[in-house]
């Protein structure tokens, strides 16, 4: 069969694979622990099923706008100044299909083929692949020093004449780490010098830890929205345990709005209707929620990390906010397709391989599930990896030998 160069070069979303092969192993009644997922287990806000009911029950669901609905922009604009301290218009807004498909747009109208676009490693899975739908070249910049937070230098180093955008998500997918005030201030003004695109992927800013409050890119620029060339990505995904809705947005200048507009109404003719009016409910409705996800989070965070601190030979940092963690297992496997691959089999545990997403040797563990989850996860890794562990271990009443080493 002929296929695109593109269709060729693109390959399906390991996150995605690993949800769909926990979904097989559950329905064939196996114990699996899936540590590999990227979303809050909570309920979605009541705010946000209700409004949306209400809508449904009208029986009266057609297309609208396909950059968002005036409700949905206006809960936006109210969000980014509270978030973001600037008055944008709704020209300045687009809502999408999730923050991927903002981000998707946004790419498809800044970049031509074969330019570049560069972002910190360990990265979000779906960056590299995403330049490569829009013929351009991902170009990851991996920090010198070895640790999860990237200098100005290190972005600066794989920064050249066709780069066109760079990508930052802090807190960061997989690694957990929030940039400083000071990296951020410093990439604004960088940016702006060298007149390059910057795409601050803001998806997990308010699940954050130890006192830490969100990051606005905005506050380091003296430039208004519209002459600035920062577009800030957002949604309900995360922050309001939302993934299934799929509604994200972008927040930028009216040119590159309108282009990523244009695009998106080819594409899709924006999002669902219905669902935008759930997404009104939750931006607008009590916001308790969040909070209770981010103290359950922190929590979760702290339980891991002592989990995996006990564990001989993994090395781990604290993530600063996210629902991840990523730790280094090249002690007991460099590969880390192999280790992960080994956990399933073994002992039914999903993981993300770090190759996955730039780093090899580690492991990206979700801690958004239940505390026994993953305690249990950790002990079946522990018993898996630790050759001094006992020769046999119970899952339930299912009687797991040891035949590896
Ligand atoms: N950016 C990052 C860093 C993510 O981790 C995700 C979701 N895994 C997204 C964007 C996309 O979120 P959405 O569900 O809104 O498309």
């Amino acid at each position: 069969m002929r296929l695109s160069q593109i269709a060729r070069s693109i390959k399906a979303s390991p996150t995605l694979a690993l949800n769909e092969k926990a979904a097989i192993l559950r329905e064939k009644r196996e114990p699996v622990i899936h540590l590999g997922g990227g979303e809050p287990k909570s309920r979605a806000p009541m705010d946000a099923i209700l409004s949306s009911v209400n809508m449904l029950n009208s029986g009266e669901i057609r297309y609208a706008p396909a950059d968002g609905t005036p409700d949905l922009k206006k809960a936006i604009i109210r969000y980014t100044e509270e978030y973001y301290h600037r008055k944008v218009s709704p020209l300045n807004i687009i809502a999408s299909s999730g923050a991927k498909q903002a981000i998707m747009v946004a790419l498809q109208a800044i970049l031509n083929p074969q330019e570049e676009v560069v972002f910190p490693a360990p990265y979000w899975v779906s960056y590299p692949d995403m330049a490569k739908l829009v013929g351009a070249i991902p170009v990851p910049a991996l920090p010198e020093d070895g640790s999860f937070y990237p200098t100005l230098k290190d972005i600066e180093q794989r920064v050249g004449s066709y780069t066109r955008a760079i990508i930052i998500n802090s807190p960061n997918n997989p690694t957990g780490a929030m940039y400083s005030e000071k990296f951020i201030a410093e990439i604004v003004e960088f940016c702006e010098k060298r007149d390059i695109y910057l795409i601050m992927d803001d998806i997990y800013h308010r699940l954050v830890f130890d006192g830490r409050k969100p990051i606005s890119a905005f506050d380091y620029t003296k430039e208004s929205v519209e002459n600035s060339k920062i577009i800030v990505i957002n949604g309900v995904s995360k922050q309001y345990a939302m993934t299934g809705f799929r509604i994200g947005w972008a927040v930028g200048n009216k040119k590159v709005i309108e282009a990523m507009s244009n695009i998106q109404g080819h594409q899709t003719s924006g999002p669902s209707v219905l669902l935008q009016k759930a997404a009104v409910g939750a931006i607008n409705g009590i916001q308790s929620g969040v909070e209770s996800l981010r103290v359950k989070l922190e929590n979760n965070r702290n339980i891991m990390l002592s989990l995996l601190r006990s564990f001989n030979g993994v090395e781990v940092n604290s993530p600063d906010g996210t629902f991840y963690c990523f730790a280094d297992f090249s002690a007991y496997e460099k590969d880390s397709n192999e280790l992960s691959k080994l956990l399933i089999d073994k002992v039914m545990v999903l993981t993300v391989p770090g190759k996955e997403f730039g780093l090899d040797g580690y492991l990206r563990l979700s801690y958004c599930g239940a505390i026994k989850e993953i305690t249990e996860g950790i002990e079946r890794m522990k018993w898996a990896l630790d050759t001094n562990s006992p020769n046999e271990l119970f899952i339930g009443d299912r009687k797991l030998v040891r035949d590896w080493s």
